[in-house]
């Protein structure tokens, strides 16, 4: 019986949907997926046809537009689009940004924009990094300063995820700066008709071609004081904090899945491709580097597994988010190298998908907190 990497949180339920969303990748967003890496990103019509089929804001619950579902079904999303690596809608930033709202948002703020995310009319976008402030984010120089019943926003963000097709852009900017941490808010800002705002270049990247990735500008933007995620000063920093295990483990659940499509895909490939007379498969070597990656799946398993089930029981810690995340996405860029060596040339080229892969997995030690941030937040939990 060939080896299977089951989930521990999978059950009939979460399978049905699993089918579905697999379904939908494979009918709505593959075939479209070449077209959008050339152009740099899916467009609206597909995040519009993912919200007509329920398939965003799926653990938001139903009363705010949400499918009702929980962190399995926004893991399934993840894994589903990771393993054929079809990165082109960030769906991990809509749903944090929604998850900000949920979790911080006054009823108003839930209310006018909750719904409007489930439907994908709104393709959500969180706006912290800026040329001079990244891993340091409270660094930042983005202003929101207070004018009478509004803000008025100056400032500008770079390599923002959903940052071309943005509706609504959760912009971390400061109130007070003369404060590190407690000068930070989180300001809504709609981007239709908005004097003031302007996406910049539409970044080229090495890998996640197909994804939107931009620079912003904000010149003097003003949004009523009611976009005040919250309508409380200076809690952005600590709301952003709140959700960091959500973010970490989107990214180690994205991780784990590319590795085990990365495997299936090398398990096929070797056994087909022939030399010296035999298939690659059947080289000792072969054999041996597969024996290896299936072990690190296992083992990768049982870990992210764990903090999953943690997760939905709330009682997934920082510094274990911070492993997951740290773990999954270097043994994803390890394996992923690995199989594309039994490739071949062939593994280098775009149009194998391993190849894909192994620029994609790339960013995944650098986004969500570099790894060396990670690593920080472990080493301070010790
Ligand atoms: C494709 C892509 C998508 C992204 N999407 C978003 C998005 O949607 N929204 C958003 O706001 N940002 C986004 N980012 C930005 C991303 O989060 C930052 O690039 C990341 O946080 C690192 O910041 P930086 O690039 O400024 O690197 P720096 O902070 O300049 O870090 C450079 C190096 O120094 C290391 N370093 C920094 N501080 C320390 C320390 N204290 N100890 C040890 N080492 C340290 C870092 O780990 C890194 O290796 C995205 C980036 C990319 C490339």
């Amino acid at each position: 019986m060939p080896l299977e990497f089951k989930r521990s949180w999978n059950g009939e339920e979460v399978d049905a949907f699993r089918n579905n969303w697999a379904r939908f990748v494979e009918a709505e967003m593959a075939p479209h997926d070449e077209e959008a890496r050339h152009r740099g990103h899916v467009g609206h019509e597909l995040w519009r046809r993912a919200g007509e089929l329920g398939f965003l804001c799926v653990d938001i619950p139903e009363e705010w537009g949400g499918a009702g579902g929980d962190f399995r079904h926004e893991a399934v999303l993840h894994e589903e689009m990771a393993r054929r690596a079809l990165g082109g809608m960030s769906i991990g930033v809509h749903s944090i940004a929604a998850h900000y709202l949920l979790n911080h948002g006054t009823d108003d703020q839930k209310r006018r924009y909750l719904p409007r995310l489930a439907k994908g009319e709104l393709v959500g976008a969180i706006a912290m990094t800026e040329p001079g402030a990244g891993s340091d984010l409270q660094a930042l120089r983005t202003r929101a300063e207070k004018r009478g019943n509004q803000y008025a926003i100056t400032g500008q963000k770079t390599f923002i995820s959903n940052g071309y097709l943005a509706g609504l852009i959760v912009v971390v900017s400061k109130t007070d700066p003369a404060e590190r941490a407690r000068g930070i808010s989180l300001m809504l800002v709609e981007t239709q008709d908005c004097p003031g705002f302007r996406v910049g270049r539409l970044l080229d990247k090495i890998g996640k071609k197909s994804q939107d990735t931009a620079e912003l500008f904000f010149d003097e933007v003003t949004v009523p004081a009611e976009n005040l995620l919250g309508e409380v000063e200076g809690k952005g920093f600590y709301q952003l904090m709140d959700d960091l295990p959500y973010e970490r483990m989107l990214i180690g659940v994205g991780a784990l899945a590319a590795m085990e499509g990365a495997y299936a895909a090398t398990l096929d490939y070797v056994r087909q491709r022939q030399a010296f007379g035999q298939a690659i498969a059947d080289f000792q070597n072969t054999r041996f580097k597969l024996a290896e990656v299936a072990t690190q799946i296992a083992v990768g398993r049982a870990f992210i597994d764990s903090c999953v089930e943690k997760l939905l029981a709330n009682e997934l810690d920082a510094a274990t988010a911070a492993m997951a995340k740290l773990w999954a996405s270097e043994a994803e860029g390890r394996v992923v190298d690995e199989l594309l060596q039994l490739h071949g040339g062939y593994g280098y080229m775009n149009e194998f998908l391993i190849g894909r892969m192994y620029a994609d997995a790339r960013i995944a030690r650098i986004y969500g907190g570099a790894n060396e941030i990670m690593k920080e937040v472990i080493a301070r939990a010790l």
